[in-house]
């Protein structure tokens, strides 16, 4: 018996997550948390029977007390409520599916209590990585790449040999090609249509300004040990090819596959076992062609960004993330337009003062240092 527990039970991750956990009899889900759907959450409790629950918004969390007090489960909330589903004792493998920097600490404790995790939380990743992989080194937990280009990669590293590079996909999102000057007006629900893939808001909208690759870049050099200039990242636009490894005798080893999170989510739940699964099957005969392209960093700047914080180092990239994430919620509100998310990050990055090795709560202050920045300071491209 597999026991898991779910951090953002009720985001696309997260529902795709109990899909896979639904057919398979051997897993049990232990443990549910979400920030404050408690209409889905009492479907997904009333289903999977977890023993706790986390809301961590404390109001809903009293409401959803009273939704299921005809169930044995306990309810918690807040950060400590999170931390306590990362931590329960029978479970083996904690699925950090949340979205943003708000999944560190529950990570962070999670490792050190020795539980594997599948990981879906590429922000915690890229603002504690230097926090985090020598702590997964230490307590010898698997770390297990749920995001479709990392587990690729992984599924690709697992024949061994010395590597020369990483190659990760990207579809270019729904503005592909287009310049940044073509960008400026368009609405909240032109960039919420991705070409291929159906994920949450947030993710879909740091697709369609690539800064979910520039996050994806930094969360690779991270998990593979690779650094950020032997990582290409390559355009294409059927999301057919999930990503691929380069050896040092030139073979190319890729995972290809059609778009489902499924997929890499049971491979994490599962590793190094595969299973069947009664998925879509990927056709080569009817691909009618695979393209792929060098991005164009000039008319890309949420990517460009991205390499500018790898080079700065240190905390420039929870500054980039950080910003990201404020101004990604500005534009989903209808506060800032498309292209201004970019101009904030860059805002943010420039007014920062780089600090080395950020521990912990350096990093935190970091993040609330950009959000009061950000709140100030309404320039830099704003409408
Ligand atoms: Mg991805």
């Amino acid at each position: 018996m597999k026991r898991i527990s779910v951090l953002g039970s009720t985001g696309s991750i997260g529902t795709q997550t109990l899909d896979v956990a639904r057919i398979h009899k051997d897993v049990q889900v232990a443990a549910l948390a979400v920030h404050n759907s408690i209409e889905l959450l009492e479907t997904q409790t009333r289903e999977f029977m977890p023993r706790l629950v986390c809301v961590y918004d404390k109001d809903a969390a009293e409401d959803f007390k009273l939704r299921v007090r005809d169930l044995p489960v306990t309810v918690v909330s807040g950060m400590e409520g999170l931390i306590e589903c990362a931590l329960l004792e029978e479970i083996d493998l904690v699925v950090s599916a949340v979205v943003g920097m708000i999944g560190i600490k529950p990570v962070i404790e999670a490792i050190r209590a020795g539980k594997d995790i599948a990981f879906a939380n590429k922000e915690t990743l890229v603002s504690a990585g230097h926090l985090i992989m020598p702590l997964v080194k230490e307590k010898k937990v698997n770390f297990l790449p749920v995001d479709s280009e990392h587990s690729a990669i992984f599924q690709s590293l697992v024949g061994g040999g010395e590597v020369e590079k990483l190659i990760l996909t990207a579809s270019g999102g729904p503005f592909r090609g287009k310049k940044q000057s073509e960008l400026t007006h368009v609405s909240v629900a032109d960039a919420l249509k991705h070409p291929n893939w159906s994920m949450g808001r947030k993710i879909t909208i740091d697709s369609a300004t690539m800064v979910n690759k520039g996050l994806e870049v930094m969360e690779a050099s991270w998990l593979f040990g690779i650094p950020a200039d032997r990582i290409e990242v390559v355009i294409h636009p059927q999301s057919i090819v999930h990503s691929a490894v380069e050896f040092v005798d030139g073979a190319v080893i890729a995972q290809l596959g059609i778009p489902d999170m499924k997929l890499p989510i049971q491979y994490a739940l599962f590793y190094p076992e595969r299973r069947k699964m009664q998925n879509g099957r990927l056709s080569l005969t009817e691909q009618k062609n695979l393209t792929f392209e060098k991005p164009v960093l000039s008319e890309l700047p949420g990517l460009s960004l991205a390499y500018e914080a790898i080079q700065a180092g240190g905390s420039m990239p929870v500054v980039y993330n950080a910003a990201n994430e404020y101004a990604v919620a500005e534009f989903l509100d209808n506060k800032i337009s498309f292209t201004a998310i970019a101009a904030r990050i860059a805002d943010a990055m420039r007014a920062h003062r780089v600090i080395d090795r950020p521990s912990l709560s350096e990093i935190l202050e970091t993040e609330a240092w950009v959000r009061e920045y950000l709140a100030v300071h309404k320039i830099g491209g704003l409408e």
